[in-house]
């Protein structure tokens, strides 16, 4: 009894409350309707100056039909932001926030998050003075601290990696620094470590992402993989192993991607890596949940793209060397023959078209038209470093390898905790 009172108060406190809030935006904002709350009793509340409201952008949605709900002239607000952003292109999931003055007679503010961290904010704001709206952008002021850690796979790379406190969006930059040399999904194993030594990126003492990712060693059951980031001559940033030779390489190593859907977060149910075993045939197989994205382990053209027997719905291509890749079983194909792709291309959704059991992804390689294993012939490997670069690569290796090396001596994290 005493109970139910006490809700049916908190019930009663939150209506007048959000009566208030409401009485608030629309006497800002919408003046000639009626003020409601008159009427209602209890202590006096002096309303602010400002009000504000959140709305997260729905699928279909569009930016003027948004910004005309929330009272905001949207085609001056528009072509005030497009110095620095185009509001046309919203993103559906994002939380535009729109404000209100008291005594100004649509709404004052607009504030759009321009990328999906939130880094960058549209601001546009209503000047009364001047009549007229105005565009800036702010930019999230990160502390930047050197971040070293090591972690150990247990159940998942992507469990280890957020137990060490990486963003699942860093797990998956980790994992592409290799993703020529190993198969995320189904080649880690149970005692593999990372390390890794990056710039953190800080707010208010907490990290919230990496920045640059500047070393990171895996060390799994051979050798370990070292991998350190260049900054070429060009402007693009690769990483190279101690030696200088590219850990990039004509061909990836799996044609699915590190995902967070393979690795214990389909909501189709857990992928184990035991169902993503290979068996032996004339290709390799890759479970994964039907849809999942298909890639083109190496650039080249597409030779084949429809039905074929029973690889059900397959994809071809040639590339340089002599080599041609399929990928079979496809629930969709996103590719046309004759089509130019490069590597990392999505070309088809994972299925269970034609002569299979389950979705997965039949993927072969062929050297001259014979069948070669992709995972154990020997691949056109990656080219050296350029002459004019070395030097810039070698200072970079010795300022981080011997930094990487003391993270790979730290004690383990993300290991789950497991009672005895
Ligand atoms: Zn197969």
């Amino acid at each position: 009894m005493q109970q139910q009172r006490r809700l049916l108060f908190a019930a009663l406190a939150v209506v007048v409350v959000a009566v208030l809030g409401l009485t608030v935006v629309m006497k800002v904002w919408s003046p000639s309707r009626p003020a409601i709350g008159g009427a209602l009793s209890g202590p006096r509340v002096e309303p602010s100056q400002q009000a504000t409201v959140a709305y997260r952008v729905r699928s279909g949605d569009t930016i003027a039909a948004i910004l005309q709900r929330f009272g905001v002239p949207a085609s001056q607000v528009i072509s005030a932001g497009r110095e620095h952003y185009d509001l046309a292109r919203i993103n559906t999931g994002r939380t535009l926030t729109v404000g209100y003055t008291r005594g100004v007679g649509h709404a004052s503010s607009l504030r759009y998050p321009m990328d999906g961290d939130g880094d960058s904010t549209l601001v546009v704001r209503w000047d009364e003075q001047a009549q007229a709206w105005s565009a800036a952008v702010e930019q999230v002021q990160y502390e930047r601290e050197l971040v070293s850690r090591r972690f150990q796979i247990e159940s998942s790379l992507w469990n280890a990696a957020l137990g060490a406190g990486l963003r699942p969006d860093d797990v998956v930059r980790l994992a592409e620094i290799f993703q020529w040399d190993i198969d995320f999904n189904t080649e880690l194993h149970q005692g593999d470590t990372f390390s890794m030594v990056a710039d953190g990126l800080y707010l208010d003492g907490e990290l919230r992402k990496l920045g640059d990712i500047h070393a990171v060693q895996l060390q799994a059951k051979d050798a370990p993989l070292v991998a350190i980031r260049h900054l070429g001559a060009s402007g693009d940033v690769g990483y190279f192993d101690p030696d200088g030779k590219a850990r990039r390489k004509p061909f990836l190593r799996s044609p699915l991607a590190f995902s967070r859907v393979s690795s214990g977060f389909a909501p189709g149910g857990r992928f184990h890596p035991v169902t993503g075993k290979r068996r032996p045939h004339n290709g390799t197989d890759f479970a994964a949940p039907t849809g999942t994205p298909v890639r083109s382990v190496g650039g080249g053209v597409v030779t084949a793209a429809g039905r074929a027997g029973g690889y059900g719905l397959l994809v071809r291509i040639r590339h340089d060397g002599g080599y041609e890749s399929g990928y079979a079983h496809l629930s969709k194909i996103l590719v046309r023959k004759g089509q130019r792709v490069s590597q990392g291309d999505t070309i088809g959704k994972v299925g269970s078209t034609g002569l299979s059991t389950g979705p997965h992804c039949h993927y072969e390689l062929k050297l001259n038209g014979g069948y070669i294993d992709p995972l154990k012939a020997k691949l056109p490997v990656s080219v050296p470093l350029p002459q004019g670069e070395r030097d810039a690569f070698a200072a970079e290796r010795d300022r981080w390898l011997p930094v990487l090396l003391e993270a790979a001596l730290l004690e383990p994290e993300g290991q789950p905790e497991v009672g005895e």
